[in-house]
């Protein structure tokens, strides 16, 4: 990807943004481009591997990239430093090791998490790296994965031998365990942030991409008791209901906090995740479904403000809870496990496997959003 470095009107980027021309990609990056581009094979820095990259899923983020607005700045709102490979949600096998690294052995597989913080500043230390102040995202600020070989701290790397074994497939385990990251997003936002929800509870999702998916598939691990789930687009409804939901509607089409009022018999939604990004559209249903100790999870992202009706909060000492990326809190390693206990059947969610030649084709074909999880192979490159 690259991009014109052009601050948006109104937007004034301070001088270490200036410096190291890294800032908010819809606020300074005019006119994406993407393209094939050979670049130097990467060495490992001290405790560094190198991965040979085998899967990368096609993230939102990436078709966010992707699409631009009327002045031509890509949606994606995350830190980015251009140019830079894309490419964020993988798998890989270690083929070399730098200096210092303690527990990984050339031939393992791996799944690596995507935001790098810096370790140091106070969000880090105190156990909140998506909210690192010096964050780098893998595939925006930092060389990504749509490439034969990527570069990654041992320290953001999990091993995939266990689940390896219980599927009896290398290949599937790599497949697999590509899906961790935007099912970490979820993760984060419904069991981190929000603090979960008690086995028994009923749950609404709003948004069934690859990220509402996860959140489907966690609630069902989780036990709740009912969970509804809300996309306009019928595939996708098909694919909530394959992952663990037990009711899907177009909320176009239906008053959805009707829907889960008369789901928890009058109790209303414990939890709700809105993964749709459309917050002027479901805010209001949500704020009418909530029960009594309900929380709304926000992960989707909305550059605009969105009304909200404050006394259904006080009402139903309800609240939101923002959450972004999919790091630290044990996410991870805990998802990992499930995925070896067979107690998050989340394959379904890959609905397209395309060579890695057809990358640049993936990122235009998910722009018309019917698709779960596009899968790039990179085997054989
Ligand atoms: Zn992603
Ligand atoms: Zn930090």
């Amino acid at each position: 990807m690259r991009g014109e470095w052009a601050p948006r009107v109104g937007f004034t980027p301070s001088s270490q943004q200036d410096a190291e021309q890294k800032a908010p990609a819809n606020l300074v990056w005019r006119r994406p481009t993407f393209g094939w581009e050979t670049v130097a094979d990467p060495t490992p820095g001290h405790g560094e591997v190198v991965l040979k990259v085998r899967r990368c899923g096609v993230c939102g983020s990436d078709t966010h990239c992707y699409e631009t607005d009327a002045e031509g700045y890509p949606l994606f709102s995350g830190p980015a430093r251009l140019p830079c490979v894309i490419g964020h949600e993988y798998t890989g096998e270690v083929v070399a090791l730098g200096p210092g690294v303690v527990d990984l052995r050339v031939g393992d597989l791996v799944v690596a998490e995507g935001m790098i913080g810096c370790g140091v500043c106070e969000a880090c230390r105190v156990g909140r790296p998506n909210q690192c102040g010096r964050l780098e995202m893998v595939g925006f600020s930092a060389p990504g994965a749509f490439a034969e070989y990527i570069v990654a701290k041992e320290r953001f790397v999990w091993k995939l031998y266990r689940l390896a074994d219980r599927l009896g497939s290398a290949a599937a385990a790599l497949e697999m365990a590509a899906l961790v990251e935007p099912i970490g997003c979820a993760y984060n936002g419904m069991f981190v942030s929000a603090g979960g929800f008690l086995p028994g509870a009923w749950v609404g999702v709003f948004g069934c991409g690859p990220i509402g998916l996860g959140a489907v598939a966690l609630a069902r691990a989780a036990g709740a008791a009912g969970i509804a789930a809300f996309d306009p687009v019928a595939e996708r409804r098909e694919l909530a209901l394959q992952l663990g939901a037990d009711h899907v509607y177009d909320p176009l089409n239906i008053d959805a906090a009707e829907v889960l009022r008369s789901m928890s018999g009058g109790w209303g939604a414990d939890m709700v995740v809105e993964a749709a990004g459309a917050a002027h559209l479901t805010v209001p249903p949500i704020e009418r479904s909530f029960a009594p100790g309900g929380r709304m999870v926000y992960l989707g992202r909305t550059g605009g403000r969105a009304p909200v009706l404050l006394d259904a909060l006080v009402t139903h000492a309800a609240g939101i809870v923002g959450a972004r990326g999919h790091v630290g809190g044990g996410c991870f390693p805990r998802i990992l496990r499930l995925l070896e206990k067979g107690r998050l059947p989340v394959l379904p969610m890959v609905t397209s496997r395309l060579p890695f030649s057809d990358v640049l084709d993936a990122l235009v074909k998910s722009t018309d959003r019917r698709e779960g999880k596009v899968m790039v192979d990179l085997d054989g490159v």
